[in-house]
């Protein structure tokens, strides 16, 4: 199958050819002629599987070929994502997928100055790429009107919903006109996303690339278990171990990212970390050195990482598990990609017992647990496996250890085998789905 035999115009073949592409991936091959067909579309991928040619080569063809000139403060076409680093990204590759068609494009995000994104707005523009806090200040601010709307796109549709956009998209909602193509895409589909997509959509086309919720099998994964105040020193020693050359490391925090940049800096390690509170450019700046190999280890929240195109990463760590389990999946695509083997290794306390287990209830795996030596944890971690049950040994009394009993003497302290420390994050933060939330929700 070519891209021609799909049905794509001469202009799109041609900046395809530049880029490079010669095959359809999966999903733009189920995508491309959908969407020239003017279906609407529900479609399980994730980053990395074209997904983005998958739904701008058609956009891009369809305000080609049909539909008005675009208006002043108007946009023909609306591509939503859930982070800027996404939104500059899908429009760097719309922008190139459109080098030969007469068809303006442009992104706007928070964090920047409203200003030039009302000035650029004026003239209207015919694909706007959007984060869902400033789409609503440029409506808000008659900036745009969106009554030209042909198509509406849902980019990554589940981390909006994890971000906390639900009452934006549902805002959004009622800002769009009722006639109009939507594609919705996203990496993982929970009861919140088809409610979504059930309100948004109309008779979808569903489209799966990958088998739903399985992390890619071409990624080798097990955990090390380890005390909370030994991860860093873990970190430093399996890194020495393995000679590790690139790797992805995440964290959950803010100051987890910045607390293990400081520590791997001041031991003469090659290390950045990238998060929401860095200003854009030190974090595109970061990447770039990741990319160009300039910096050994890039530590990353979820939010940062996200939607970052890196291919072909040989290792991930996750320094901290995820608190919602479907960003491990999104971790651990970044390495394995195409056919490639990857590992991903995750540095687990007893803490995080409870996130261990719901990844693997969602990946159906359970993971194979590495012992390092002399890091064996003080603070045992339950065993857990992929039915999501977490066996807690009965609680011993704590006591001096004098013969048997299951527990473990360490540094003289006498430690409850089935100790597990408490203020765990919930694992699913429970989402709210304002104007989605219409009926009773449906268990899978
Ligand atoms: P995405 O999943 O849209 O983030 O795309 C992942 C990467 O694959 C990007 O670097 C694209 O430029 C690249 N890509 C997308 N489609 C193709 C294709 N058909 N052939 C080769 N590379 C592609």
């Amino acid at each position: 199958m070519t891209f021609a035999t799909l049905g794509l115009i001469e202009p799109l073949l041609r900046a395809l050819e530049t880029l490079g592409y010669q095959t359809p991936t999966p999903v733009q091959a189920q995508a491309i002629p959908a969407v020239l067909a003017g279906r609407d579309l529900m479609a399980a991928a994730q980053t990395g599987t074209g997904k983005t040619a998958g739904f701008a080569l058609p956009l891009l063809q369809l305000l080609t070929m049909e539909g008005p000139k675009v208006a002043a403060n108007s946009a023909r076409a609306l591509i939503l994502c859930p982070t800027r680093e996404l939104a500059e990204q899908v429009h760097a590759s719309v922008a190139e997928y459109a080098q030969h068609l007469p068809l303006t494009t442009y992104a706007v995000y928070g964090g920047v100055s409203i200003n030039p994104q009302m000035m650029k707005l004026r003239k209207g523009v015919d694909i706007l790429v959007a984060t869902p806090g400033r789409l609503i200040d440029l409506f808000r601010q008659n900036a745009l009107k969106l009554n030209q709307l042909q198509t509406l796109v849902l980019d990554e549709a589940d981390r909006m919903l994890d971000l906390g956009f639900s009452e934006e998209l549902a805002n959004i909602y009622r800002m769009l006109p009722k006639k109009r193509q939507t594609l919705l895409f996203s990496a993982t589909f929970s009861d919140d996303i088809r409610l979504l997509a059930g309100q948004m959509l109309n008779d979808p086309l569903s489209i799966e690339v990958s088998p739903r919720n399985v992390a890619a099998n071409t990624v080798k994964q097990w955990v090390v278990p380890v005390d909370k105040k030994r991860k860093a020193e873990l970190f430093v020693h399996l890194m020495r171990k393995g000679r590790w050359k690139q790797v992805l490391v995440f964290a959950k925090t803010r100051n987890g990212v910045d607390a293990l940049v400081d520590k791997l800096q001041g031991l003469g390690i090659n290390a950045d970390g990238i998060h929401g509170d860095k200003p854009q450019a030190t974090r595109q700046r970061a990447l770039d050195r990741f990319k160009a190999s300039e910096v050994q280890i890039l530590v990353a929240t979820d939010v940062a990482a996200r939607g970052l195109d890196i291919e072909d990463l040989p290792l991930v760590v996750n320094f901290d598990l995820p608190i919602v389990a479907e960003d491990y999946i999104h971790r651990i695509g970044r390495t394995g990609r195409a056919g490639n083997t990857g590992e991903a290794i995750s540095l687990v306390c007893a803490d995080e017992v409870n996130m261990l287990s719901a990844i693997e209830m969602l990946t159906r795996q359970t993971l194979t647990r590495k012992m390092e030596p002399d890091f064996e944890p003080e603070h045992r971690v339950p065993d857990t496996d992929a039915s999501g049950q977490v066996v807690k040994k009965p609680k011993k009394p704590k006591k001096p250890k004098t013969s048997g009993g299951g527990g473990k003497r360490n540094l003289g302290k006498w430690v409850d085998s089935g100790e597990v420390a408490p203020a765990e994050p919930s694992i699913k933060p429970v989402r709210k789905v304002p104007v989605f939330n219409t009926g009773p929700r449906k268990r899978k």
